[in-house]
């Protein structure tokens, strides 16, 4: 994995809503639910914070009570080292094989929650990078996943697609036959990523 350095300049740069520096999460709604176990709690959990624009992890293998069985497990905010955000919700069992509850939570992030970056992000690292990976992958989310997670960006499957699609026929001036293959390919990909996505 590559890391970058961000200063606090490039951050005002990357960041469009910048002047809000914090977002509060309405928790309210998880109050009153209740997970089966922790696969349960991970799905809904990825559900509920792609939502709401944020991304979370957790932090490590849950901890469990030995004396009362309680399970613990917890989930930060994906910008905890870079923004060192306090965001995080923790829930507990309230005994080895009970659902798991909402226990306690900070729900305020130092940074605000970015909606999607968009074309205007696409720098020409960027765009060498999808150039890159079209050969591996005529996936846009899968794309769009590994460009985020490599240039730490938000980009919506759509502005990846549209990268994707403008490189496929740029292809197509060379080799007619190939690009005609990958444009339907994406062609294809679009309407399948877009029932997977929604
Ligand atoms: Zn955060």
């Amino acid at each position: 994995m590559m890391c970058y350095k961000v200063s606090p300049t490039q951050r005002m740069r990357d960041n469009e809503s910048e002047e809000d520096k914090s977002a509060e999460v309405d928790i309210k709604p998880l109050k009153s639910c209740s997970f089966q176990d922790r696969e349960d709690l991970k799905e809904m959990m990825k559900k509920w914070s792609a939502s709401k624009n944020m991304k979370l992890y957790f932090d490590s293998k849950e901890r469990e009570n030995i004396a009362t069985g309680i399970k613990v497990s917890t989930l930060f905010c994906s910008n905890k080292t870079k923004t060192e955000c306090k965001f995080y919700v923790e829930f507990r069992t309230k005994g080895s094989d009970n659902p798991y509850y909402l226990h306690t939570y900070h729900n305020v992030h130092n940074h605000s929650l970015l909606k999607y970056h968009n074309s205007s992000a696409i720098v020409s690292e960027v765009l060498e990078e999808i150039k890159s990976l079209l050969p591996i992958s005529n996936s846009c989310t899968k794309v769009a996943e590994a460009i985020n997670n490599r240039f730490s960006k938000n980009f919506h499957p759509r502005v990846i697609y549209y990268q994707m699609q403008k490189l496929g026929e740029l292809e197509f001036e060379k080799a007619t036959d190939d690009a005609q293959i990958l444009i339907s390919l994406l062609e294809r990909d679009e309407k399948e990523e877009w029932i997977l996505f929604c």
